[in-house]
């Protein structure tokens, strides 16, 4: 019998076994139609089987191979295999989130302006002689397309009717559709590895010393290597990829570069066509339309595509010729996966980088502690930017405001206006960072003491002043801002702490004529109101900024010299022992945007800690003692990156199923009596959410083999305990706690 093991989107960590009927050609990789239960499925074929344990008449059969896409290189479903091993998630669901939509539908794929067609492994095999006489047309096309692949146009070229008699082949398995770049000359040459491939380079600079280092250093890397490019912001770590990436396209390569914001992408797609004029860049993130990320995920798949820019899911696409992986500020935490298959690009990128036996280049200001300790340990090999790429661009100063010991303007100090009033006078920029969106972080009765609580959450409502509402950052719910206390009735309602809305109102009383914009998730949500704003900015059409972390990343605005961070102090001293590691990465980036160009920057933190080191260390631009003490703490505290930490997480309606479910999992975990460590059963840092009580239970372990041993065996186990009302989910490697 010819048996297909096929991945479905189903939450079963099994595949699931098809016949294939006589004389149906169907690989590895290709997709196809099967029947499940009452429904069809879309499944990708993982291998062929030659037996299996379902008996003859419970086997069904495969309804339809799909073709007309190229099917699924075996490194990628390899890549795919680990992960769902790794990240404990089942297979199926794995291999189709990788997907673009198109391709986890059964609609046939229409062709786009740039999708070509080219013979299947098939169709290359048929001798035509032997096909049927009758089909003119498609023998035609078979013929045309022997020659060379071709696009639709110049298909239509030898019929009218041509574009069926396709559609006809393409359901036959002889021809399939690829992306083609335009012109069509420029397709990849096929296997020409050899030859140098010529391109327009715009080489903008001569390297700094330390950038010619780290450029040979990864070019002269013989198959797989694991490079940390440690640089100051503005040491030119971009102009280094420029040059990896030239290095590679001469070689006729695939390069993916990895960012973590999509907001980013648009503008590095720029800057990156700009630099290589010539050459195919595509870039795949979740902005782009399921057509837009279906064409860019097959220009990936054919080859066309030379340099692929992305944000996570990026790292999932398929590329032939792939010879450098870069991920560009690879500590960003949304290089993680909250939900579903619960993935690091970054780790994910650098197994794929191992398999393939290639570089892969981690570049960071603030490396994260994991990364840092593997440079240092020698699992990496550390490369270091220490100077502004630029000689005249100098670190901005830094210097604290002790909020304790100076004249509050609802949370902005009085030094902090006077610095702005300095700025707008002579023309320059200013930027307020802090931490929340909306007026005030919540809403509070001075004559009861009432807080504007979420009725779903254990979360505070914050007041969003502009349409007059209390909104839950978690959940969603909202309400008109009450009159009077629901408590007790009275009037004396009042707004504590501030948020962008309310920084944005005090700063207009003061500053009357200035320019001021606010950029937050509420004030961006459309997508196109980004780009709007950041061509004011650049034009100098404004005089302050007020923002969250969106304004932190990557942006270069040439005319801001000074940066307030606002309310800082809450990270210091939180639950998750990473928020000291993210609130430094911030306010390193936040800082790094003040005086890039030929003006000096300064920063400003309030806080009520001055003294704090956190702080030293940004005052003396110090990375590296920083990282030492917080290594040296998180040793002792038996913390990442000594251990390996799962977490389980579990939500449901009623608290008892919850901590029920918890601890059953936690005692089928002993019972197991594996050398890992079992906490005990807490509530989440949010204990209820959406009216959802939320628990958790973290394993770790100093080895990360001993853990995933673990957790494979814990994994039945858990499978098999009753949660019919529960959600629950494995988060191997969290970073949220
Ligand atoms: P990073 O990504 O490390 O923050 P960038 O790559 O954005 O830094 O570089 C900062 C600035 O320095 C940019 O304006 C860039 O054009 C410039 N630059 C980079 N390398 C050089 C060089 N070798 N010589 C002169 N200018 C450079
Ligand atoms: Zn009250
Ligand atoms: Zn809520």
């Amino acid at each position: 019998m010819n048996i297909v093991r096929v991945a479905l989107d189903i939450p079963l960590a099994t595949l699931f076994d098809y016949t294939v009927a006589e004389g149906i050609d169907v690989g590895v990789g290709q997709r196809v139609i099967v029947p499940f239960g009452r429904r069809q499925m879309v499944g990708v074929v993982m291998g062929r089987v030659a037996a299996t344990e379902l008996s003859p008449e419970r086997i069904k059969q495969v309804l339809q191979v799909l073709h007309g896409s190229m099917p699924l290189s075996a490194s990628l479903l390899d890549l795919l295999r680990f992960c769902s091993d790794y990240y404990r998630y089942p297979i199926g669901p794995t291999v189709l989130s990788a997907l673009p939509a198109r391709l986890r539908s059964d609609k046939p794929i229409t062709s786009k302006p740039g999708l070509g067609y080219r013979l299947s492994a098939s169709g290359a095999a048929l001798d035509l002689a032997s096909f049927p006489k009758r089909r003119v047309v498609q023998r035609r096309i078979l013929a045309k397309l022997a020659e060379q692949p071709c696009n639709l146009a110049q298909l239509k070229a030898l019929s009218a009717t041509a574009g069926a008699q396709l559609r006809a082949l393409m359901a036959e398995g002889w021809v399939e559709s690829i992306a083609l770049v335009s012109p069509l000359s420029h397709g990849p040459s096929p296997a020409s590895g050899e030859e140098e491939q010529k391109h327009t380079f715009e080489n903008a600079h001569t390297l700094t010393g330390e950038q010619q280092s780290a450029v040979n250093a990864i070019t002269q890397a013989q198959g797989y290597a694991c490079f940390l490019l440690h640089g100051i912001t503005g040491s030119g770590k971009t102009e280094v990829y420029v040059h990896l990436m030239h290095h590679v396209l001469q070689r006729g390569g695939q390069v993916l570069l990895l960012v973590p914001e999509i907001n980013l992408t648009p503008q590095l797609e720029n800057y990156f066509r700009s630099r290589f004029p010539d050459v195919a860049l595509c870039s795949l993130h979740s902005g782009l339309s399921e057509g837009e990320r279906l064409h860019n995920w097959q220009q990936a798949q054919a080859g066309a595509a030379q340099i692929v820019l992305g944000t996570r899911l990026s790292v999932f696409a398929e590329l032939p010729r792939l010879a450098l992986i870069i991920a560009d500020e690879e500590h960003d935490s949304s290089f993680k996966q909250q939900d579903g298959l619960r993935y690091s690009a970054r780790d994910v990128a650098i197994f794929r980088a191992s398999q393939c036996g290639i570089p892969i280049v981690l570049g960071s200001a603030t490396p994260s502690l994991e990364s840092y300790h593997n440079a240092q340990s020698g699992r990496y090999r550390m490369l270091r930017l220490t100077g502004r790429a630029l000689a005249e661009a100098r670190l901005p100063a830094v210097r604290c405001i002790n909020i304790n010991q100076t004249v509050m303007h609802h949370g902005i100090s009085e030094n902090l206006l006077r610095e702005i009033g300095q700025r707008i006078a002579r023309k320059e920029q200013s930027l307020l960072f802090i931490n929340r969106r909306g007026y005030a972080p919540v809403l509070m009765c001075g004559g009861c003491g009432w807080l504007s609580g979420c009725k779903h959450c254990a979360g505070k409502m914050v007041l969003h002043l502009s349409d007059k509402r209390l909104r839950c950052h978690h959940c969603g719910y909202q309400l008109h801002v009450p009159y009077a206390c629901p408590s007790c009735g009275s009037a004396d309602l009042h707004p504590v702490g501030s948020g962008t809305q309310r920084v944005e109102s005090v700063l207009q009383e003061r500053f009357p004529d200035a320019r001021i914009l606010r950029v937050d998730r509420d004030s961006t949500r459309n997508k196109h109101v980004w780009q709007t704003m950041r061509a004011q900015i650049h034009a100098n059409e404004v005089d302050i900024l007020v923002g969250t972390q969106m304004l932190a990343k990557g942006h270069d605005f040439p005319a801001l010299t000074l940066v307030g961070v606002l309310n800082p102090d809450s990270a210091l001293y939180s639950s998750d022992f990473r928020a000291p590691e993210k609130l430094f990465a911030q306010l390193v980036q936040v800082a790094g945007r003040a005086g890039r160009a030929d003006k000096p920057g300064e920063v400003i933190i309030q806080t009520a800690f001055p003294d704090h080191p956190l702080f030293r260390a940004l005052q003396t631009h110090d990375f590296e003692s920083w990282a030492a003490s917080q290594l040296a703490e998180r040793k002792m505290a038996g913390f990442p990156p000594f251990m390996y930490q799962a977490m389980l997480r579990a939500e449901g309606k009623q608290e008892a199923e919850v901590y029920t479910f918890l601890e059953h999992a936690r005692a089928a975990a002993v019972e197991l009596r594996h050398a890992v460590e079992i906490l005990g059963v807490v509530p989440a840092a949010l204990p209820r959410r959406a009216n959802h009580l939320r628990a958790q239970l973290l394993i770790q372990s100093t080895k990360r083999k001993e853990l995933q041993q673990f957790l494979h065996n814990w994994q039945s186990l858990l499978d098999a305990l009753p949660a019919q009302k529960l959600r629950w989910s494995l988060d191997v490697d969290p970073l949220e706690f």
